[in-house]
């Protein structure tokens, strides 16, 4: 018997290779524009690609969508929906890591980590100096959360450890959240207002698309620092690099970048009070493992005509 076609977004991890073996044939991105598309009963999302009407129309067999990841603002779910294809994603067991990275940008922001690592390592450090490199501090300060979802609250229980004052923005209050970790609901403007860090935990959706512009920048605190584990386009990059290098915020901490990489000659690159790193937030061997497995148990359930572990819709 044939094993069901998929497409998927080609390189696979070998952990996803090794657990799709044997159980489904898998066609390169670029199967979509043959033929054989119209026998696809799988597509498998593993870096982002979009997923759109019009790639959908090339698939009238497909069954199932599937998701390596929590966030599927790549694909078009108004577009799924129509067709009634379940859409599968990995959420909650990716929670840990990615606060973590939230936690390891912000705690690398404020005391300038990675500017001081190129210094320390730089002909240029010949003495210490108590006087050079100083940053902001992080404990007993105060943390705004964009979206306290199940990333958000994350992060914001990593916060308490630091003694930190939390306040968060959601579209709707959340108060089961607020009760477990301990945080204080308020309007968009006065979180830009209150907060020494603004942490962006939201999916990319239109209300948030762009949400920090340069308007949102002039409602911060000088000494405020913006940490982006959410997706790039939640931030306007020609309004955070101006905002960076005018010093109307202090440092940022950026998980995500629109576009994602930035073009190598971007001027935020060559910012010091920036911090980067390429989209490492669910990045850990063991979170990594556990997102092959649930995507991969979504597309097989999906192929069989079954409910997934986790539909988005
Ligand atoms: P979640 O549990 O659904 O939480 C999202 C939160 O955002 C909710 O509290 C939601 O509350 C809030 N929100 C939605 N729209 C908003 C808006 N317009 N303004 C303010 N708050 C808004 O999602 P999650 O699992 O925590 O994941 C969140 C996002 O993190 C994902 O969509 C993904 O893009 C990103 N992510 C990034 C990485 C990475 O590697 N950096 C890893 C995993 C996930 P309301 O609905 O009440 O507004």
């Amino acid at each position: 018997m044939p094993l069901p076609l998929i497409i998927a977004d080609t390189p696979l991890d070998a952990t996803v290779s090794g657990l799709l073996e044997g159980q489904v044939e898998i066609l390169p991105w670029s199967a979509l524009m043959e033929p054989i598309a119209s026998q696809v009963v799988g597509l498998y999302t593993y870096g982002h690609p979009v997923v759109d009407a019009e790639l959908l129309n090339r698939l009238p067999s497909l069954k199932v969508v599937s998701n390596y990841g929590v966030g599927v603002d790549h694909i078009r779910l108004p577009a799924t929906s129509e067709r009634g294809i379940p859409v599968g994603n990995t959420p909650g067991i990716l929670d840990g890591a990615t606060a973590d990275m939230g936690m390891t940008l912000l705690l690398a922001a404020a005391r300038r980590l990675a500017e001081g690592d190129r210094y320390a390592r730089s002909p240029q450090f010949t003495r210490y100096d108590p006087g050079y490199m100083l940053g902001r501090e992080v404990h007993s300060s105060t943390l705004g959360i964009i979206g306290l979802g199940r990333i958000g609250q994350q992060v914001a229980k990593r916060a308490r450890a630091f003694d930190m004052r939390i306040v968060y923005h959601n579209r709707r209050r959340n108060d089961m959240a607020e009760t477990t970790v301990g945080a204080t609901y308020v309007t968009f403007d006065e979180l830009l207002a209150q907060s020494d860090f603004v942490i962006l935990c939201c999916p990319l959706t239109d209300e948030t698309r762009g949400l920090f512009d340069a308007n949102a920048f002039a409602k911060m605190k000088p000494t405020a620092i913006l940490i982006n584990i959410s997706r790039g386009p939640v931030v306007d990059t020609a309004a955070l690099t101006q905002a960076l290098q005018s010093r109307l915020i202090y440092a940022a901490g950026l998980d995500v970048t629109d576009p994602e990489p930035l073009p190598r000659n971007h001027p935020l690159l060559k910012l010091d009070n920036v911090t980067i790193a390429p989209h490492l937030g669910s990045a850990t061997e063991q979170t990594r493992r556990q997102m092959a497995e649930i995507s991969i148990e979504n597309l097989l359930r999906g192929l069989r005509g079954q409910e997934l572990l986790h539909r988005v819709v």
